[in-house]
């Protein structure tokens, strides 16, 4: 029997690989970590495609962590393994990324494929958002940089053009130092498991008020939870937060989660977490 396998491509430079996808729609395939998965094949038989495949995960261009006028520049083929162990990374995205998969995973999925597979779930996706992370992307004909929360329209679905490729994902400056950043992962174990509700948190303090509060939800509606008008409410108000006050940014926040029953969780189940997670947060710091 002749198995008829597909066409790939694997060069050894990003512009080459962009001049290919400049004449064909191609199958991108980092670490393949989400790609292989969904193309199940039986075994024994190789996975079936319907387009071309181009392979990135070896192009050195996308494997770049520097930091440029107090940005932190993280190539989108870098593995977890690899974050993992760079110092630039912040602690907080560490913190996520060790709750990911298990370390076979961790060795081959990257930080790109996270943000193009786009699930809910993503474990680095709330965090991208609150760092208001932006997501540059090239093609033979240029390139353009677009804001993570525009860029991500739904699960499996972002803002990119067939001939686009994700260069890199930029960290804009967070004055780390008096910001208190929170990530939390509910899912069935510690590690090697999805979430089934996530939650990312920035506050910082000036003079006892509060300069800056973001805040991210994972798993609880098509893409994650970010919402810039109750943030707002948040800014100038006088720390420790009263409860009143806690209560009511708890209550904008309930009208605006819109998790789902799934095999993973149900919708109260997740609703209810992530209201606690956010207001033990407020309490907190
Ligand atoms: C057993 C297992 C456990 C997992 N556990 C977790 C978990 O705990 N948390 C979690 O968040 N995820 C988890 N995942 C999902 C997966 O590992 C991650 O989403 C990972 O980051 C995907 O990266 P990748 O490089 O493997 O993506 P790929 O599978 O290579 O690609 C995913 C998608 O992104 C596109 N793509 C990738 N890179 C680029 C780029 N630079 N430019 C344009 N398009 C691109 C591909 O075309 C494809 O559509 C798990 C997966 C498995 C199999």
């Amino acid at each position: 029997m002749v198995i008829k396998t597909n066409t790939s491509y694997r060069y050894k430079r990003l512009e080459e690989t962009l001049s290919r996808l400049s004449k064909e729609e191609c199958q991108i395939i980092a670490g393949g970590t989400d790609v292989m998965v969904q193309h199940k094949s039986p075994r024994g038989t190789p996975a079936k495609f319907d387009k071309p495949i181009v392979f990135i995960d070896q192009l050195k261009e996308l494997k770049q962590v520097y930091k440029m006028n107090h940005d932190i520049h993280i190539g989108a083929c870098c593995t977890y393994s690899e974050m993992m162990k760079h110092p630039l990374i912040p602690g907080i995205l560490k913190k996520a990324i060790k709750e990911i998969a298990a370390p076979a995973i961790r060795n081959r999925g990257t930080i790109g494929g996270n943000i193009c597979n786009a699930s809910p779930a993503g474990d680095t996706l709330p965090l991208l958002y609150i760092y208001n992370a932006k997501v540059r992307l090239v093609s033979a004909k240029g390139e353009r940089m677009i804001e993570i929360q525009d860029f991500i329209q739904g699960p499996r679905k972002v803002n990119r053009l067939n001939d686009e490729i994700v260069r890199e994902i930029i960290l804009p400056e967070v004055h780390e130092d008096l910001t208190h950043f929170v990530f939390e992962k509910v899912a069935n174990r510690r590690a090697d498991a999805i979430a089934k509700i996530s939650f990312a948190g920035l506050l910082r303090r000036d003079e006892g008020r509060i300069s800056d509060a973001r805040f991210a939800f994972g798993a609880v509606g098509p893409t994650i939870v970010r919402s810039m008008d109750i943030e707002k409410k948040l800014l100038s108000a006088a720390f420790p937060l009263d409860n009143k006050f806690i209560d009511g940014i708890v209550a904008d926040f309930e009208c605006l989660l819109k998790p789902i029953d799934d095999g993973r969780s149900t919708a109260v189940y997740r609703k209810t977490v992530a209201l606690h997670l956010l207001r033990h947060f407020l309490e907190m710091y």
